[in-house]
């Protein structure tokens, strides 16, 4: 493990292209994050790393800005040869990457080419535009299929990036991981980072990864401090109404909203809409486009509401998310952690609202608990809803 660092960097000290540096004062990133302060320096060493460390730490420009830095300085991609593979779980957080890289590589006089590739959108175009690419973003289904019809070469890659390596395994990757693994050369760097470092995580490390630098950011467990949270008491027939009551009264301006279901999803949009208030529903069973169109919106604050489920959480990154509302409880206590990570991330603070049953109750002690958080409770059997 790496020693704590106690006082915090600048990004001048560790050598990256100027234009980056120009580029970081722009966004007004003033200082790396931690996760920054030890991979950005490993990375531009040419070592392997394994990162565990939550959405929300930084970790995206982490890996972005050292990567660039070395594939300025070396020759360009040849024809259908790809440089750098960043694998990712889904295709909204390909598409995050994606844009992450683009700003910073168009601040090149010679922009390195950055392309995202995923399932459910035609392939034809995406074979189309890989030649010259040298940093590819992909899902490792859609990857495979490039690769095996020579749309795109992996013999030459000099860096590879498993982001959200714990998701990337647990959604059943672990073979096209494989077959993937498979395709590239053997001298490369590897650049692991995890949310959480479980068994599958630990055995891919093992077979990956070559004396890795390894650090740890906190847990979004522990960055559980910087949200305020409370519980609403409520009856299944009131969630709507005090919905409608929390986002009237708070003058919530951009809140995210759980449910367990697509279904219930839908419903809450439906309804929410019958009221005056605009809101989306984002889930698996919208298409690609209509999926990306929606969390344009939102992140661009033209949506006030967005509905989501679970599956499309994670990994949706929006700064400054000032409100999370669990309309309903997840399954998981993780996930639990995850939804109202949304919130409060990256030294921002934030609020996560969360409606409780009668028949929630139980399951929201053990989520507290696994949590090891009291949430303070609201009761709303006294409050007037009515006209909600
Ligand atoms: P990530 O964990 O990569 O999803 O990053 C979380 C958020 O932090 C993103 O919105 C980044 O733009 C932002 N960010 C990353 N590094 C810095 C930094 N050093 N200073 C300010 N913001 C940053």
């Amino acid at each position: 493990m790496h020693p704590q660092i106690k006082k915090r960097m600048s990004f001048s000290s560790f050598g990256l292209a100027p234009n980056l540096l120009q580029a970081l004062t722009e966004m007004n990133y003033e200082r790396p994050y931690p996760i920054q302060e030890i991979a950005i320096p490993a990375i531009l060493t040419g070592k392997d790393v394994l990162g565990i460390a939550p959405t929300g730490s930084g970790k995206t420009a982490s890996y972005v800005l050292p990567i660039l830095t070395q594939l300025s300085k070396a020759e360009k991609a040849k024809n259908r040869h790809i440089q750098s593979l960043i694998l990712v779980p889904t295709r909204e957080l390909a598409i995050q990457v994606e844009e992450v890289f683009k700003t910073f590589a168009h601040t090149f006089s010679e922009p390195l080419k950055v392309k995202a590739v995923y399932g459910g959108v035609s392939i034809n175009p995406q074979m189309k535009a890989m030649m010259g690419v040298s940093i590819l973003i992909a899902t490792p289904g859609r990857l495979i299929e490039l690769a095996e019809s020579n749309a795109v070469h992996l013999t030459l890659v000099k860096s590879v990036v498993l982001d959200e390596a714990d998701k990337l395994l647990n959604l059943g990757f672990q073979e096209e991981m494989q077959q993937i693994i498979k395709l590239l050369p053997k001298k490369r760097q590897n650049l692991l980072f995890s949310a959480t470092l479980n068994d599958q995580v630990s055995e891919i490390n093992q077979i990956l990864l070559h004396d890795p630098i390894v650090l740890k950011i906190e847990n979004e467990e522990d960055s559980v401090d910087l949200i305020q949270q409370t519980a609403f008491r409520v009856s299944d027939a009131r969630k709507g109404p005090l919905l409608r009551y929390l986002i009237r009264e708070r003058k919530m301006k951009q809140v995210l909203i759980f449910t367990s279901s697509t279904f219930k999803a839908d419903q809450v949009v439906d309804k929410l809409r019958k009221n005056n208030i605009d809101a989306q529903a984002i889930h698996s069973k919208k298409s690609q486009d209509a999926r990306n169109k929606v969390l344009r919106n939102f992140k661009a604050g033209h949506l006030k509401v967005l509905v989501a489920t679970d599956l499309i959480s994670r990994g949706i990154d929006i700064e400054f998310l000032p409100f999370v509302i669990n309309y309903e409880l997840p399954r998981s206590p993780k996930d639990y952690v995850h939804r109202i990570g949304r919130t409060g991330r990256a030294e921002s603070t934030g609020e996560a609202l969360t409606f409780v049953t009668p028949e929630d109750e139980h399951h929201f002690k053990i989520i507290q608990k696994k949590m090891g958080k009291q949430v303070p409770f609201e009761e709303t059997d006294e409050l007037n809803l009515n006209g909600y």
